[in-house]
């Protein structure tokens, strides 16, 4: 983007005073600015109530964008994000976050809402550079960053997603406010996508899988049901993380590590979770060896994991530790 493209940009935010409104006016009348574009601009927003690409409501948290399908080519649909500091977030003992209101936002579970589902094929991703994305400022069209055998392999699967949810109408079931019931179906279509990632060996699909499960488990927790099913389901796709090595970075790895641990002691394994407190230990011994010819080796990350994991051994006993 040249100098005054930034200049004409910066303008329009003021004149327009909306981000995706800045965008839709550089799409469609690029990089100059005329008064008269952007009087029709506003007057067409003010006529169509929700305009596309709609900041929502003063106090929305959340603004939308439009995706196309890599798999069936769908059009149009619409992807969630959060605006900027509009929630905060406290993670759960399993480090899935839980939003909070920043005035002059409104609180929602942006959890409900974060899975972008195309209503054709079921297609399903939190990430939108899963999707086929546009770059306004370029006017290109961005590639899904999966690769292609992956999204051969879920050309393939449309009616095994097509099982997992048994909605009439999937536009409709997956619209808008969210309830808690397509939520967590729009987290089970995504786990089918990511165990077709794993399939293929694609990195970090597994923990995508576990992370997706634990994200089904708040949900049930706030509405009151059981979540252990969830928890151990999301044991098994961390474990398969786990063995097959796939995370490549050790921060990452000691957060995994630590989330075995948790879930083992929550659906009362205390043996494997000891196992794996045992594995953050070894790392430790081994980076504390390492440090002693380099001492720019410090163990400090795997610490910050390893005490995490012994507050919550020393608190087994309480009957509220998991009520979270
Ligand atoms: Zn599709």
């Amino acid at each position: 983007m040249g100098l005054d493209d930034k200049l004409v940009r910066k303008k329009l935010e003021v004149l327009l005073k909306d981000e995706v409104l800045v965008e839709k006016y550089l799409r469609v009348f690029g990089p100059r600015l005329d008064m008269n574009n952007i009087n029709k601009l506003k007057q067409e927003t003010q006529r169509a109530g929700a305009p596309e690409g709609s900041m929502g409501d003063k106090d929305d948290p959340t603004y939308q964008i439009k995706v196309k399908c890599p798999i069936c080519n769908q059009a149009d649909i619409i992807c969630y994000e959060l605006k900027a500091k509009s929630l905060t977030t406290t993670p759960d003992k399993f480090l899935v976050p839980r939003y909070g209101g920043v005035k002059p936002f409104r609180t929602i579970n942006y959890s409900l809402y974060s899975v972008t589902v195309c209503p054709s094929c079921l297609f399903a991703s939190p990430d939108k550079r899963d999707f086929v994305t546009f770059s306004v400022q370029a006017r290109t069209e961005n590639k899904s960053q999966l690769s292609p055998f992956v999204l051969e392999e879920l050309r393939k699967r449309v009616e095994d997603r097509k099982k997992i949810v048994t909605a009439p109408d999937f536009a409709a079931y997956f619209k808008h406010p969210r309830s808690p019931e397509s939520g967590m179906a729009s987290y089970k279509l995504a786990i089918h996508r990511t165990l077709v990632e794993a399939s293929l060996e694609t990195p970090l699909a597994w923990y995508k899988a576990g992370m997706y499960t634990l994200k089904i488990a708040l949900i049930q927790r706030d509405i009151g049901r059981d979540d252990t099913d969830s928890l151990k389901e999301a044991v098994k796709y961390f474990a398969n993380s786990f063995k097959a090595s796939e995370l490549k970075q050790p921060e990452l790895e000691y957060q995994l590590v630590y989330l075995l641990s948790t879930l083992f002691l929550r659906i009362e394994d205390q043996t494997q979770c000891q196992l794996y407190m045992g594995v953050l230990e070894k790392w430790k011994s081994e980076l504390t060896k390492a440090a002693k010819d380099d001492p720019s080796i410090t163990t400090a990350h795997v610490d910050r994991w390893i005490d995490k994991t012994k507050e919550l051994w020393t608190d087994r006993e309480q009957p509220d530790l998991w009520k979270h």
